[in-house]
C-alpha cells in the first residue's frame, strides 16, 4: 500500500509490517515475521527496487516479528543494519527476554543478524528523525520522515480501532504509555504502526493520544 510518494507499506508483511522509504536514500523500516525474505525481495522488485539499492535497514525494536528477516535481507542487500543499543543483546540472543516474550522466542527463532550501526552515533540520514520511544522494549525507536511517523509497536490500528499492547507484552508499561502520549508533540499527517493500517492525523487520533497521556 502506497501511503505517499515516498512511503510504501509492504503487502507481503501483513501482520507485522515492513515499510519501504524512498528519500535521498532507500531504506527499509523493520523486516516482518520470519520466513518472508524471498517474498519481500520479490515485492521490492515489483516496485522497481533491486536489493542492492537498499542502503539501510532500520529496526524499531528486538521483537521477532520485526527482526524476522533481518539477516537474510542484510545478506541480500548488503545494507547497513541499524538497531537501538538497548535492544541489541536481545537481537543477538546474548540476553533472553523474561515472561511471555521468552516463550515466543522459543517458538519462533529468527536467524540472528549482525547489527552494524547503533542509533545515536553518527546518524548520517539528515532527512530521517530518530526518536527514542522506549517502553514496549527498552530501546524501542520510532522514525519521522517528512509528515510520516513510523510508530513501531507504540499502538495498533486494526479495522479502524486503536489498541494499546497489553501490559504483559510491554517491557515497561508506564514508559510505553508515556512514549505513546509523546506523539502529541509531533507535527505529522500520517502515523504508520507496525500492526494494522496507517492512520491519518485527526480528532479521533488526537483523542486516543490524549487518553494515553492520562495513564
Ligand atoms: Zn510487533
Amino acid at each position: 500500500m502506497k501511503i505517499n510518494e515516498t512511503v510504501v507499506q509492504l503487502e507481503t508483511t501483513k501482520g507485522s509490517h515492513a515499510f519501504l522509504v524512498l528519500t535521498k536514500q532507500i531504506v527499509l523500516i523493520d523486516t516482518g515475521m520470519p520466513g518472508l525474505a524471498g517474498k519481500i525481495l520479490t515485492e521490492l522488485q515489483s516496485l522497481g527496487i533491486s536489493a542492492r539499492e537498499i542502503q539501510a535497514i532500520l529496526l524499531t525494536h528486538h521483537d521477532v516479528d520485526h527482526i524476522g528477516n533481518a539477516k537474510q535481507l542484510q545478506e541480500a542487500t548488503g545494507a547497513e543494519l541499524w538497531a537501538p543499543a538497548e535492544d541489541v543483546p536481545y537481537i543477538t540472543g546474548e540476553k533472553k527476554r523474561p515472561g511471555v516474550k521468552h516463550w515466543i522466542e522459543m517458538l519462533v527463532r529468527p536467524q540472528k543478524p549482525t547489527i552494524t550501526h547503533l542509533y545515536g552515533t553518527d546518524w548520517p540520514y539528515r532527512d530521517i528523525s530518530v526518536l527514542h520511544a522506549p517502553g514496549h522494549t527498552p530501546g524501542h525507536t520510532v522514525f519521522q520522515i517528512r509528515d510520516v511517523v513510523f510508530t513501531g509497536d507504540l499502538f495498533k490500528f486494526v479495522l479502524g480501532r486503536f489498541r494499546t499492547f497489553p501490559a504483559l507484552m510491554n517491557w515497561d508499561q508506564e514508559q510505553a504509555m508515556e512514549s505513546l502520549a509523546s506523539l502529541r508533540r509531533l507535527q505529522f499527517e500520517w502515523l504508520c504502526p507496525s500492526h494494522g493500517s496507517p492512520v491519518r492525523n485527526g480528532p479521533k487520533l488526537q483523542e486516543f493520544l490524549a487518553h494515553a497521556a492520562k495513564h
